[in-house]
This record gives C-alpha cells, sequence and structure tokens, in this order.
C-alpha cells in the first residue's frame, strides 16, 4: 500500500487522472443529491407542519386532513438517494446502467432518454465534469495525503451545495454542519490550521455574514442573505483558520458582483430578484483552498 503510495506522489499525473474517474463518479451521485435532498427536505417539512396542524389545530384542518396526507410532489412514497433508481421523468423508462456512466452516458445518448428522446439536461455531464475537474485539480495539489482526501470530501460538499442553492435558494443543514463538524476536528492535529485558528475561524465566519446580515437588514428593512451563507462561511473559517475569511469574503464579492453584473446587462435579472449567494462563497472558498496562502502572501508583501 504504502509503495503504491509513493509511487503515485512520483507521478501526480497518474494520480490526478485516477482522482478525475473517481470524482465523476461520485459527481454522477452528486446530481441525485442535489435533485432529491431538496425533496426529501420538502416532505420533512410537510410532515412537521401536519403534525403541528393535527396536534393544535385539529379542527382547522379536517376538511383538508386527506389533502395534506398525500406528498407534495408526484415522486414515489419510498424516495431517498437509493431508492427509486434513476428513471426518466418523462415517460419513466428505468435508465441503464451503462447510460448511467458519468458524462459518457449523456454523450452516448446524445443528451435525450433512450425511449422516449425527451431531452435530458446537460447540467448532469456538466457537474459531473465539473467535480472531476476539480477534484483532480485538489489531486495534483496534495498530492495523495490525508490532505487530499479531506479537501476531496470538501469539494464534493460544495458541488452539491452550489446545486441546491441555485435550485432552491437554500443551503441544507444537512452538509453544513457535518462540515463545520469535520472541518474542527481534522484540524485537531492542525491538517490545514491550527485547533485554535480553526475555532476563532468559525465562529468569526458566522457572525461576519451575520452582522452584514442584520445592518443590511436595519438599514433597508431587506434581507440580502440567508443563514445558510453565515453557515458555510463558518465552515471554511474552521476548515482554513479565520487568517482566510477577509480573502474569501472580498472573493465572494467580487465574482457576486461580476456575474450580477452581467446578468444584469443581458437582462436576465432585474434588481430586485434575489440571487443565492452560496454558490459565490463556495467557488471563493474552494480558490482559497488552493490558492490562499499565495494570494494572502501576495497581498501581505504588496501592501
Ligand atoms: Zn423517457
Amino acid at each position: 500500500m504504502s509503495e503504491f503510495i509513493t509511487i503515485l506522489s512520483h507521478n501526480l499525473w497518474l494520480f490526478s487522472a485516477i482522482a478525475f474517474v473517481f470524482a465523476a463518479v461520485i459527481g454522477s451521485f452528486i446530481n441525485v443529491v442535489i435533485h432529491r435532498l431538496p425533496v426529501m427536505m420538502k416532505r420533512e417539512w410537510q410532515q412537521e407542519c401536519n403534525q403541528y396542524l393535527t396536534e393544535y389545530h385539529h379542527e382547522l384542518i379536517k376538511p383538508i386532513a386527506k389533502k395534506l396526507d398525500s406528498p407534495i410532489d408526484s415522486y414515489p412514497e419510498r424516495y431517498n438517494l437509493v431508492v427509486p433508481g434513476s428513471a426518466c421523468p418523462k415517460c419513466k423508462a428505468d435508465i441503464k446502467p451503462w447510460h448511467n456512466l458519468p458524462i459518457i452516458g449523456w454523450l452516448m445518448l446524445k443528451g435525450k432518454c433512450a425511449s422516449c428522446s425527451t431531452s435530458i439536461s446537460a447540467r448532469y455531464p456538466i457537474i459531473e465534469l465539473m467535480t472531476a475537474l476539480m477534484v483532480s485539480f485538489v489531486a495534483m495539489h496534495f498530492g495523495p495525503s490525508w490532505e487530499f482526501v479531506f479537501a476531496t470530501t470538501l469539494t464534493f460538499a460544495l458541488v452539491a451545495l452550489t446545486g441546491i442553492d441555485l435550485d432552491e435558494m437554500l443551503l441544507p443543514d444537512q452538509i453544513t454542519l457535518p462540515l463545520l463538524w469535520l472541518g474542527l476536528l481534522i484540524n485537531l492535529n492542525s491538517t490545514f490550521t491550527t485547533p485554535s485558528d480553526a475555532l476563532i475561524g468559525a465562529a468569526a465566519g458566522y457572525m461576519s455574514l451575520w452582522s452584514v446580515f442584520w445592518a443590511f437588514k436595519l438599514l433597508t428593512g431587506k434581507e440580502g442573505m440567508g443563514y445558510g451563507d453565515f453557515k458555510l462561511l463558518a465552515v471554511f473559517g474552521a476548515w482554513f483558520g479565520w487568517q482566510f475569511l477577509p480573502l474569501i469574503i472580498l472573493l465572494s464579492s467580487l465574482l457576486g458582483a461580476i456575474v450580477g453584473i452581467a446578468l444584469i446587462i443581458s437582462k436576465k435579472l432585474d434588481g430586485g430578484n434575489p440571487i443565492p449567494f452560496g454558490p459565490y462563497i463556495a467557488l471563493a472558498g474552494w480558490i482559497a483552498m488552493i490558492w490562499g496562502s499565495d494570494i494572502n502572501a501576495w497581498y501581505l508583501s504588496s501592501l
């Protein structure tokens, strides 16, 4: 085993290529998470609401009790990240295992369902390709090491969070909170930063956006972002230490402004529409993970 790792660390291209294939397969599962986790969450909320209504407002819901019992969507009753298997949303035909191959499957099908020719969104292969490219980059940067294992885990979670935030404008606690704990734990032996910098980073990450949120709300009466955004920044504080937070905030605002202006110019967005901020924090944090130390050193030396 250790010999194999030595070979890989001397052949980073080989390691990176293996990481690419592995990440493309996981990317295919991330597509499932992006699509299904919000449905599962909405059902959970519905159940909680129903429970509350039955307990406290039984009289109110009597006439609509039957309607409340049925799920809010058209998906089968048993619905989680594993069951049911993938099927065409239009004709319900099962997707053959070889068509489920990441990136290649979509290309083989030329982006259409094999049985009814309904077009399949290019988003699926794009997410698989993005995940694969990002992880092969992480592999080149960290080499075969624990840092690689953790950074790859973080990358997978960030891709899932980005997809869900773009679709639903939310960053599920089911993903952000475990990431926060993981960041604090892996730094107990200073994997990316010291335990104390990680702890301060988690708190400072949360508090900085939390205060921006409240300042903005008190000044304008509007809510500029959500609590998920604070948690995501806390994640990066926990993983890489408070020293990275200014860079991540700056970079995410810059990315957000560039995309926002581009969207306004191309008339795809009018000023009032909310845009999710999570994807920019995720991307900025990922960039900081790879080049953060270099960028920090560069701007400190140029001051
Ligand atoms: Zn079909």
